[in-house]
């Protein structure tokens, strides 16, 4: 199977870039069950972030209506538009976190580790129905876990207030070439409003921003290490923040701005 993909950047001329987080899909079976699991109709426009040598694209353009590409590497600026040439696709050659997204229903991606979460809050500012990504597993981790859990961190809280999230599958690191040092996993996303209203959103990102810096420590704490606010007598002074769901998480943001300590 990797002889397909070292053929194709041997025909391209091309050595896997680390830079820009090349690991290319090297099972097409893999893709398949992504493409299967985010539900792609024959109405949908699909965005995809860095197509690469195009395994999963290959999937995508076969169920979507319209299939947008934005890939970062020049080298397969006339790859990439060749080969899905008989197919409605729209190759944007640019830079991911700074290009503008076109409209799209769904986002189906093998996203490079090193971006990843520049990547999804980019992503999650958009209008969209859902997603299936891949991400490096220990971060796919920390993005669905929730209260309570080993991985409940500042991402989980920021990812649950814009999306509904889920670890699909896992993915071994030798099912790419070159393998990464790690193993990947893929989650599903559905953009969506908390059940709670937060009205004060750059406290609350701060807030918990310190409140994971300084997860062992009682909130009381974290707030006076982290921000300088005393929080005496507020709501949840004496739990730790890594104990907090986030709409508690909220609560506590709200008292802070309604005794105009942050
Ligand atoms: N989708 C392919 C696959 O599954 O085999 C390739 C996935 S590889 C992990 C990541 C891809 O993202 C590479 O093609 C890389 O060139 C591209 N890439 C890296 N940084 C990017 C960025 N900032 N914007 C757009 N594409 C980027």
């Amino acid at each position: 199977m990797t002889d397909g993909i070292k053929d194709r950047l041997k025909q391209l001329g091309l050595k896997p870039s680390k830079k820009l987080g090349q690991h290319f899909l090297v099972d097409g079976e893999i893709a398949a069950r992504q493409v299967e699991a985010a539900k792609i109709s024959s109405r949908d426009t699909v965005l995809e972030i860095g197509p690469g040598l195009g395994v999963l694209t290959e999937e995508i353009v076969k169920k979507a209506k319209r299939t947008v590409l934005i890939e970062k590497d020049p080298a397969f600026r006339g790859y990439l538009a060749g080969r899905f040439s008989s197919y409605d696709v729209e190759v944007i050659h640019g830079d991911a976190l700074d290009v503008d997204y076109p409209l799209f229903d769904k986002v189906v991606s093998n996203l490079p580790f090193n971006i990843s979460s520049p990547l999804t809050f980019k992503l999650l500012e958009q209008d969209f129905v859902s997603g299936v990504l891949m991400y490096q597993k220990e971060y796919a981790e920390r993005m669905v876990a929730g209260v309570g859990e080993p991985n409940y961190s500042r991402l989980s809280v920021m990812v649950s207030v814009k999306a509904e999230v889920a670890n699909l599958f896992s993915v071994h690191r030798s099912r790419f070439f070159p393998p990464p040092k790690v193993d990947a996993a893929v989650v599903s996303m559905i953009p969506r409003k908390p059940s709670f209203e937060i009205k004060h959103h750059e406290v609350y990102e701060m807030v918990v921003r310190e409140l994971f810096n300084y997860r062992r420590k009682t909130i009381k704490n974290a707030l006076k290490y982290g921000l300088g606010v005393d929080t005496s007598g507020l709501p949840f002074e004496k739990f730790r923040g890594e104990n907090l769901s986030p709409q508690e998480i909220n609560r506590l943001v709200n008292a802070l701005v309604d005794k105009d300590l942050l």
